[in-house]
């Protein structure tokens, strides 16, 4: 049963929402399984396997789209948008909101706004109840856990959360329903542009006309230009994950702590290929546990270059559920990550704006997003009223140039470079390196830790966070800084200069 929404007014909303479950109830056996709303199961699943082995498994949820009744732009209606955004993903959608709540006009289109979205997003509860998004969580954890090696473990006191995806999009697409937001059900395929506006051309031929065309279309958007100077090579970061959300016999994790990083590798001492590739290029487990039976766990390489191979990282989460006496009995969901980091910005400006995955916004080091786009959208969306906005009418270059700037102030793209400079630090660890420099970082005061990994540190900030963690390293680590970071630190100053002299 899809979730069941009347969005559309008039008449006015006549049916109560009908909210998913806060998180997949288990089944007390298979032929009872309760499934959650917005999800169908896939009957030709059901095997039995080796221990540890969970590969052959299929993933037994399929999404099903929303049931939301959504205010469409037709193909015969000929009206003009103040802005077009392409793309419903979560940028897309909670900028729509939040620029139409000045009453600009828009339009966001996807070839599927009704969509699932696919990904398992994580947030730290302090950054989403902020932006009073913290009834979009279904899960939370009173702390983090942090397991260096098999004799130190680390806990944060710091609240996270699992973005509820039902929740979130649900939330957003309302605040755009009672904005006024249109939506087009399309692939954008071309963007055509004129002195003051520009046409969107969607695959079907349909030509839609704004002011202000936002692409949100995700990491492999193809309207946005990068920086692409010489000296700023696209030197792009990857992180890579295979995610599960699996029904077990046992775990061996605390209900009340989510596992932030497991960098433990006495999994692979049966696997001498294995281990190898790992004490180079390492990977850790993340996972959020949701009840003594149902977890989800995600082998992640933090990043790497040229990318870890999937197969490699699939491998070795064999390897450590095995260890960890973790039986899958059912795979609910699976996911593929592959996060683009780092990278040179777009070109800044230009006369499409980016917003969300191809704007430059991932974290480098880290590779989270949500809460910051979630966080910049009022920004971007202010910028975009005092252009737009009744009387102002600005438009072509200026919009253009105000809007990115509202984005990437100077500040903020200096900041970028020194994320990135960490990227490059971490992309030049093997595992013990990783493991000596997370112990460090960790044990920063939770100003400097918690503020690097939400992106709000400061250039001061980053400087104070960078001596206090040379000052906290271990000998061995602070030589691996002082021999390792010298190019790293180069292409950080050059860049910060280029970026200076624009
Ligand atoms: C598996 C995975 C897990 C992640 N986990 C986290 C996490 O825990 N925390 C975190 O902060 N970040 C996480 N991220 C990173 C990031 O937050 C997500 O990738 C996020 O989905 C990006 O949002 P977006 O709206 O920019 O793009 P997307 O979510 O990719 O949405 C883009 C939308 O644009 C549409 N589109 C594409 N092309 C066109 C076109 N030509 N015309 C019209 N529409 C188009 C697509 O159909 C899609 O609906 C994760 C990423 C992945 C891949």
């Amino acid at each position: 049963m899809g979730t069941s929404l009347m969005l559309i007014s008039p008449p006015p909303p006549t049916k109560t929402p009908q909210f998913t479950p806060s998180i997949f109830p288990l089944p007390k056996t298979h032929q009872t399984i309760s499934l959650p709303s917005s999800r169908k199961i896939n009957t030709k699943i059901r095997s039995t396997r080796k221990f540890g082995n969970f590969l052959d498994l299929k993933p037994e949820y399929q999404p099903e789209d929303f049931d939301f009744d959504l205010p469409w732009h037709h193909s015969s209606d000929r009206s003009q948008f103040d802005v077009i955004i392409i793309g419903a993903g979560p940028a897309g959608i909670r900028l729509a909101e939040q620029v139409s709540f000045y009453g600009i006009k828009v339009c966001c289109v996807d070839p599927n706004p009704l969509s699932v979205w696919p990904n398992n997003y994580g947030v730290w509860l302090d950054e989403f109840e902020g932006l009073g998004l913290e009834d979009c969580l279904d899960k939370t954890w009173p702390m983090a856990s942090i397991y260096i090696d098999d004799n130190n473990t680390k806990y944060l006191d710091r609240c996270y959360g699992r973005v509820s995806r039902s929740k979130l999009k649900e939330k957003l697409v309302k605040g755009c329903v009672s904005n006024g937001v249109r939506f087009y059900k399309g692939k954008v395929w071309e963007i055509k542009h004129h002195e003051f506006e520009s046409i969107v051309v969607c695959d079907n031929g349909k030509e839609l006309k704004a002011s202000l065309v936002v692409d949100a279309s995700g990491f492999s958007s193809r309207f946005i230009d990068r920086d692409d100077h010489k000296l700023r090579k696209r030197n792009y970061g990857c992180q890579i994950a295979h995610g599960v959300l699996v029904e077990v016999d046992y775990h061996p994790f605390d209900l009340d702590k989510m596992v932030l990083m497991d960098w433990r590798d006495s999994h692979l001492g049966n696997e001498p290929y294995l281990r190898e590739g790992n004490s180079k290029v390492p990977t850790f487990m993340y996972a959020m546990p949701f009840s003594s039976n149902l977890i989800f766990l995600e082998e992640t390489s933090l990043v790497s270059r040229p990318v870890l191979s999937y197969m490699d990282v699939k491998r070795r989460m064999v390897a450590r559920l095995r260890h960890l006496g973790i039986n899958v009995k059912r795979v609910l969901e699976d996911e593929k990550c592959l996060i683009p980091m780092g990278g040179p910005l777009p070109r800044i400006p230009q006369n499409v704006m980016a917003f969300g995955g191809n704007s430059g916004v991932v974290h480098p080091s880290t590779g989270y997003m949500i809460a910051r786009t979630m966080a910049l959208a009022p920004i971007v969306a202010f910028a975009i009223n005092e252009c737009l906005g009744s009387n102002r009418m600005i438009r072509g270059k200026h919009l253009y140039a105000n809007v990115w700037n509202s984005m990437w102030p100077i500040e903020r793209r200096f900041v970028r470079e020194c994320y990135c400079f960490g990227m490059e630090t971490l992309l030049k660890l093997d595992l013990n390196g990783t493991r000596s420099f997370f112990d460090a970082f960790f044990d920063l005061k939770p100003y400097y830790w918690q503020g690097f990994m939400s992106s709000k540190l400061t250039l001061k900030d980053f400087a104070w966070l960078s001596l206090s963690l040379f000052g906290n390293a271990s000998n061995s680590s602070k030589f691996d800084i002082v021999t390792k970071c010298p190019v790293p630190l180069a292409k950080m100053t050059g860049n910060i200069i280029l970026e200076s002299i624009g």
